[in-house]
């Protein structure tokens, strides 16, 4: 079983993955650059080779998440270059740190056709993909749903993926929070959920999942991410998710709030006393 969370990569990627460690993770997140932007980062390569050994000595496995502003729908084709070539260098510094990949979040529209939104999606990760060879997938993060209807189901997620010229470079992750939000996942129809996802072989291409309580009720399609012991999903509804064969062995990857009062520490331990591991 693998559980982790988010860190800093603020003293680089080798601290990072030592940081993960000194808090009982064997799976961790982190932010290839800068969370705000999408400028593309010199990165330090003997950090990230320290990171990669670090890792693969320690059977940790890691992943890096896009900056907030890496939007596969862009305004204009000016931006739209620039999350291309910034997702390349996500790609590459994943790769160096031994990362299974890069999470990105599906598009969103706030207005016009979804079909041009799903097109334009589909081409910007064609663009990447063409040239990128590497090990390192590109993970696409189904939404929360707030202001948007595109990136909230299952099906979007696996035919987005198959649309692509290059799917075997394509995986998902499961943020249990954006699917509670969304109306996905209402914590009592896993069944349901996980039948769906079988039927579609969604499961199959998951890697990741972002295991994340909500601070809003069922369906408000609202983002706000709670400790897994503080929000509306409730300690029976974590059970029946966690012991589903589905996710056996994806490594999962708190998002929670982290204080001094209830740290990440203290969190993955709770979650490896649920699982009896
Ligand atoms: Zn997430």
């Amino acid at each position: 079983m693998y559980i982790g969370s988010h860190v800093s990569i603020r003293n680089g990627y080798d601290q990072a993955a030592k940081t993960a460690h000194s808090i009982g993770a064997n799976a961790f997140q982190y932010f290839p650059k800068n969370p705000r932007s999408i400028s593309i980062k010199d990165f330090d390569k003997g950090s990230a080779a320290g990171c990669a050994k670090f890792c693969k000595e320690k059977r940790l496995v890691s992943v890096a998440h896009t900056p907030y502003p890496t939007k596969l729908i862009s305004e204009n084709a000016d931006v739209e270059k620039k999350v291309v070539v910034s997702l390349l260098n996500d790609l590459e510094i994943a790769e160096a740190c031994g990362s299974i990949g890069v999470v990105v979040h599906f598009g969103t529209m706030k207005k016009g056709d979804l079909l041009e939104g799903y097109k334009k999606m589909i081409s910007v990760l064609n663009s990447v993909l063409h040239k990128w060879n590497g090990n390192a997938q590109i993970l696409i993060e189904n939404n929360a749903g707030a202001q948007t209807n595109m990136g909230i189901t299952l099906e979007e997620m696996v035919q987005v993926r198959k649309l692509t010229h290059f799917p075997e470079k394509v995986g998902f992750c499961f943020d249990t929070c954006h699917a509670y939000a969304s109306g996905l996942w209402s914590g009592d129809n896993w069944s349901e959920v996980a039948e769906k996802g079988l039927e579609l072989g969604y499961f199959q291409h998951l890697k990741a999942i972002h295991l994340n309580n909500s601070k809003y009720p069922f369906g408000k399609r609202k983002d706000r991410h709670a400790n897994l012991k503080d929000g509306y999903i409730n300690k029976g509804q974590w059970d029946n998710f966690l012991h589903s064969p589905e996710i056996k062995n994806i490594p999962l990857i708190l998002e929670t709030p982290d204080d001094q009062a209830y740290s990440h520490k203290d969190e993955i331990q709770m979650v490896k006393q649920w699982l009896n591991v």
